[in-house]
C-alpha cells in the first residue's frame, strides 16, 4: 500500500504509531457495557425514558415549525414519531438488554444498525430514503441516552489507539486523560485551540486541521503522528518507520538529558533569572510539573474542572481542589485564572446559548458577570484556599479598567462577607489581569495601577488583535504570534506595568516555542508560564543565552513590519545562538 502524508497543523510535540481508530462527527463510540442482572430494569427504563424525552423533543420542534412556517415540513417528523413508536423495534431492544445484559445505549445502537442495514437493502426508493429519518431520530434516542459528556466515551478504549476526529471539543480531549490513548489528529482547529492546549497537558503528540483525515485515514490503517511537524502518514513504509523510531529514541534522549538542569536555575549565562511556570487544566498533571521542576504554576484553568459532568462543582469542592493544588505546589505559588468559559469551551450543565461569534460573545469574566452566584462562589473557593499556600488569582479578558472594579467589586464582597462570617484568607492574595484583549493591552498603563501583576494571553490577544479565529484551519497561517502588531501591544504591555513595578508573565504558548521566547525575553518579560512538558526545553534555552543579546534581538525584531520577517529572523537567531536547542526541538542529530 502506497504511504500518503497528510499536512496539518503541529499541536503537540512528539511522535506516535500505531493503529487509526476514527471518531467520525456523527457518531458516538459505544462499547459494549455489562450490567448485573438486577440493572435491567434500570437500562430498560433508561430506554423508555429516553424514548419518551426525544418524542417530546420532536413535537417541540414540529410545533415550532408549524407556527413559523405554517407547517410545511413539520410532516417529516412523523416519521420519525412513527419509528419512536414501532412496538418491534422496542420489543427486540428490550429482549436484547435482557437477554444480553449490556447497556440500552450498545443494544439500541445496535438495533439501529440492523434497522439501517434492512432500510438500506429495501427497493421501494420513498422506503429507502427512511434511512436517514432512522439515522436521525436513533441519534437524538442515543444522545438522550447517553451522558452528554460521554458521548465520545474514552473509558472502555483498552488498547492504545491514535484517534482521528472530525473535531474534538476541549471537553472530549480532557476525557482522554490516563486512557489508552496515544495520539490524536483532527480535521479542524488550530494551534491554540483549548483541543491543541489539552493534548499538550495530556502530554500526547497531536496534529490538528487535517481538513479531511477523517476521509482519508481508515478504521486500523497503521498511522504515525509527527507533532513536531504536524504530518500524518498513513501505510508508512519500512523506511518511514525506521526514521521515525530513531528521531523517537533521539528525542527520547535529549528530554532524559534535561533532567539534568532541572534543579539548576532558570538564569542566563549574564545572571538575569526568569520564572518558568507551568500551566495547569488538571489537578493529574502535578507530578509532571513537579517532574520538569516549575518554578509554579502561572495558569491554572479552573474551567476544565467544570467540564465533563452534569452539576456545577460546589464552593467546597472548589476549595478542596484548589487547596491541594495550592499545598502540592508550596512554597512556589499558583496562579488561578477565574473561570474561563465560552469561546470553545463549553460546560453541559450551564445552558448558554450559542453566540455567532463565541469568543466575542458571552465568554469568561463577562459570564461571570451574568452569573455572580457561579462567579462568588469560585471567589470564595480561591480565598478559602490562600490560607494553605500561595495563591495568587487572575481575571481572563478584562478589556479595560471598568470590568477590572467590576470584578474588584464583586471579590472585595465576597471578601467582607468571609470576615463578617470570620473564615480566614490571605488579605494579601495579589489580584492580577489576563491581558488578552487589545483594549487592555492599550490602557496597561492604568489596568498597572489598580493590578497587582499582569498575565499575557497571547492566545487571544493575537486572535483578538489580527481578527484571526484561533480555532479555524482555514486562516491558520494568518494566525501570526511575530505580528508587529501583536509585538507592540505587548512591549506597550510590558512596559506599563514595569513602570508601576509591578511584573508581568505570559501564558499563552508563544512562550513554549525557543525562538518567540528569546524575543519575548528580550522584551522584558519576567515569567514564562507554559506546558509542563515545555519548560526544561525552555530552560535549556535560557542558560544558554545571554540577556544581553535577546534586548539586541527584540530591538531588531520591533523594527520588523512584518510577521514573516520576524519569525525567520527568531528561528534563525535561535540556531545562531543556541543550536543545540534546535537540534533537540527536531531530535535531530546535529
Ligand atoms: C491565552 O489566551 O493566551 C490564555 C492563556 O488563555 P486561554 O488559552 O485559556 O484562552
Ligand atoms: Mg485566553
Amino acid at each position: 500500500m502506497k504511504e500518503i502524508v497528510l499536512k496539518g497543523i503541529p499541536a503537540a510535540p512528539g511522535i506516535a504509531y500505531g493503529q487509526a481508530f476514527i471518531l467520525d462527527k456523527q457518531e458516538f463510540i459505544i462499547t459494549p457495557r455489562g450490567i448485573m442482572e438486577k440493572e435491567i430494569p434500570v437500562e430498560i427504563a433508561r430506554f423508555e425514558e429516553a424514548l419518551i424525552k426525544t418524542r417530546a423533543e420532536i413535537l417541540g420542534i414540529q410545533k415550532k415549525m408549524n407556527s413559523q412556517s405554517g407547517g410545511q415540513h413539520s410532516q417529516i417528523f412523523d416519521a420519525h414519531l412513527l419509528f419512536l413508536e414501532d412496538r418491534t423495534v422496542i420489543e427486540d431492544v428490550i429482549k436484547r438488554i435482557k437477554q444480553d445484559k449490556l447497556s440500552a445505549e450498545y443494544i439500541f445502537s445496535e438495533v439501529l444498525k440492523k434497522y439501517i442495514k434492512m432500510f438500506a437493502k429495501i427497493e421501494d426508493e420513498y422506503l429507502r430514503e427512511r434511512v436517514s429519518d432512522v439515522n436521525d431520530v436513533g441519534k437524538r434516542v442515543l444522545k438522550n441516552l447517553m451522558d452528554e459528556n460521554k458521548m465520545h466515551d474514552f473509558e472502555s478504549i483498552d488498547e492504545e489507539l491514535i484517534i482521528i476526529g472530525h473535531d474534538l471539543s476541549p471537553s472530549d480531549t480532557a476525557g482522554m486523560y490516563n486512557k489508552n490513548i496515544i495520539a490524536f489528529a483532527t480535521d479542524i482547529g488550530g494551534r491554540t485551540s483549548h483541543t491543541a492546549i489539552m493534548a499538550k497537558s495530556l502530554g500526547v503528540p497531536a496534529v490538528l486541521g487535517l481538513k479531511d483525515a477523517t476521509l482519508k485515514v481508515s478504521n486500523q490503517n497503521f498511522i504515525i503522528v509527527d507533532g513536531r511537524k504536524g504530518l500524518l502518514i498513513i501505510n508508512p513504509s519500512e523506511d518511514t518507520i525506521k526514521y521515525y523510531r530513531d528521531t523517537q529514541n533521539r528525542i527520547q534522549q535529549f528530554r532524559d538529558k534535561y533532567q539534568e538542569i532541572k534543579d539548576l536555575p532558570s538564569e542566563t549565562l549574564d545572571g538575569r533569572k526568569i520564572k518558568l511556570m507551568a500551566n495547569l487544566e488538571l489537578p493529574e498533571e502535578i507530578p509532571t510539573i513537579k517532574r520538569h521542576g516549575a518554578n509554579g504554576i502561572g495558569l491554572y484553568r479552573t474551567e476544565f474542572f467544570y467540564m465533563n459532568r452534569v452539576d456545577l462543582p460546589s464552593e467546597e469542592e472548589q476549595f478542596l481542589a484548589y487547596q491541594l493544588v495550592a499545598k502540592e505546589m508550596s512554597p512556589n505559588p499558583v496562579t488561578i485564572r477565574t473561570l474561563d468559559i465560552g469561546g470553545d469551551k463549553f460546560i453541559s450543565s450551564l445552558e448558554i446559548p450559542k453566540d455567532m461569534y463565541p469568543f466575542l460573545g458571552w465568554r469568561a469574566i463577562r459570564f461571570c458577570f451574568e452569573r455572580p452566584d457561579i462567579f462568588k462562589n469560585q471567589l470564595r473557593a480561591i480565598l478559602r484556599a490562600s490560607v494553605y499556600g500561595k495563591i495568587k488569582m487572575m481575571y481572563p479578558m478584562i478589556s479595560g479598567p471598568s470590568d477590572l472594579r467590576k470584578a474588584n467589586a464583586i471579590l472585595d464582597e465576597v471578601k467582607n462577607n468571609l470576615r463578617e462570617q470570620r473564615i480566614a484568607f490571605d488579605e494579601k492574595m495579589p489580584v492580577g489581569v489576563m491581558i488578552e484583549v487589545p483594549s487592555a493591552a492599550m490602557t496597561a498603563d492604568i489596568l498597572a495601577k489598580e493590578a497587582d501583576f499582569f498575565s499575557l494571553g497571547t492566545n487571544d490577544l493575537i486572535q483578538y488583535t489580527l481578527a484571526v479565529d484561533r480555532v479555524n484551519e482555514q486562516t491558520a497561517e494568518l494566525y501570526e504570534p511575530g505580528h508587529p502588531g501583536v509585538l507592540r501591544l505587548i512591549k506597550q504591555t510590558i512596559d506599563a506595568a514595569h513602570k508601576q513595578g509591578i511584573e508581568v508573565s505570559i501564558c499563552g504558548e508563544m512562550a513554549n516555542e525557543p525562538s518567540l521566547a528569546l524575543i519575548l525575553l528580550g522584551l522584558g518579560l519576567d515569567e514564562l508560564s507554559m506546558s509542563p512538558l515545555s519548560i526544561l526545553h525552555i530552560k535549556n534555552m535560557i542558560r544558554s543565552i545571554r540577556y544581553k543579546d535577546t534586548k539586541q534581538l527584540a530591538e531588531k525584531v520591533l523594527q520588523m513590519s512584518t510577521g514573516q520577517e520576524v519569525e525567520d529572523f527568531c528561528k534563525e537567531s535561535l540556531k545562531r545562538l543556541a543550536p543545540h536547542v534546535v537540534s533537540a526541538e527536531q531530535g535531530s542529530e546535529g
